[in-house]
């Protein structure tokens, strides 16, 4: 591990793919951190939680297992918790003051520095996908509302109607959070959280994040959070560290999480979970805001780590068992921040 003082990686070249193959290779994934209290949570629905990340897991670690690449691997994931109704993104993501679900998704490449994200989408079912797209097919980074959902369809891209992301659990959740907006703790951590994200190292040295959210209940029309705010919300650099947050985005915003994670990696010498765990500790909690993160640095070790009571999360390096964990005791790698 380098140590601050040293200067091997301020100084070094810009991060390009790495050519070696090489059978390490890791993938983490999570499903928000706001997760629903343990005394509130009925076996069943834990088990659905369980199953969903489960799933999600095995598509990530099926893309890089088979050599495919981290792009793919955390495109595939976080597809997967597009599609679940659990998650807050794609369907069943949380709704805006006006009932509308508005979407938002990045994804990032370390190998290159390239990057996509798409804000305000309402008609494309995986906005991961087409945060994709504006990377690879356009010269923006950042695309939003109508061009976005227009990019899709240039592409081709599957659409739904806007009802399709609203889902039963998120319209009762609007409307506690409506009865109770003036009140202290009118949203549970469930309400306020959610979001998707993965990080990936894969076997030619790779490393990307994607995140993908329908933002906070109740958010005002047309809001948009960090996540699909490059250096906020997601993050990927091959010289350091992939990164994906969820919590309160304009906390994330205001911090730069993803990116701070990385440069105090980069500039300050730092290992990924010292870094993580400084800006979650250091430079968030004092604001006020709350949250986690999920990141893989470029030797494979991957950290998940957060300030709420839990966080869905999951995890599973080459070769290794699979990890899927809700609170934060529930095993001894994962750690609260
Ligand atoms: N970070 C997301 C946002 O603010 C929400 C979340 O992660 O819960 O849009």
């Amino acid at each position: 591990m380098k140590r601050p003082g040293t200067t091997g990686a301020a100084t070094g070249p810009r991060p390009r793919p790495r050519e070696r193959a090489s059978p390490r290779f890791t993938i983490a994934l999570h499903g928000g951190a706001g997760v629903v209290p343990r005394a509130a949570m009925s076996r069943a629905a834990e088990r659905d939680y369980r199953a969903a990340l489960a799933t999600a897991l095995d598509a990530g670690y099926a893309v890089l297992a088979a050599g495919g690449t981290s792009l793919d691997a955390v495109s595939a994931a976080v597809v997967a918790m597009e599609d679940s109704p659990l998650f807050n993104a794609g369907r069943g993501a949380a709704l805006t003051a006006e009932g509308t679900a508005e979407l938002d998704a990045a994804i990032m490449d370390g190998a290159s520095l390239r990057a996509g994200g798409v804000t305000l989408v309402t008609t494309v079912k995986n906005p991961v996908l087409l945060a994709r797209l504006v990377m690879e097919e356009t010269r923006h980074v950042l695309l939003g509302a109508h061009g976005a959902d227009a990019l899709a369809r240039t592409h081709g891209l599957e659409t739904v109607a806007p009802e399709y992301f609203v889902t039963g659990r998120r319209v009762k959740a609007l409307e506690r959070a409506r009865r109770g907006r003036d009140r202290e703790g009118w949203l549970t951590e469930a309400d306020r959280h959610g979001t998707v994200g993965a990080v990936a190292l894969d076997r030619h040295g790779n490393l990307a994040a994607a995140t993908s959210t329908g933002g906070r209940t109740l958010k005002m029309a047309g809001r948009i959070g960090d996540s699909p705010i490059v250096g906020a919300g997601t993050y990927a650099n091959n010289t350091t560290a992939a990164v994906s947050c969820t919590g309160e985005g304009e906390y994330f915003m205001r911090t730069l999480a993803a990116y701070s994670v990385s440069a105090l990696m980069e500039y300050r010498g730092l290992g990924l979970a010292q870094a993580a765990r400084f800006v979650l500790r250091r430079r968030l909690a004092p604001l006020g805001g709350s949250g986690g993160l999920v990141a893989v640095d470029r030797a494979g070790r991957a950290v998940s780590l957060f300030t709420t009571p839990g966080m869905y999360r999951a995890s599973r390096a080459a070769g290794g068992p699979p990890v899927v964990a809700i609170y934060a005791n529930d095993d001894r790698k994962e750690r609260a921040a």
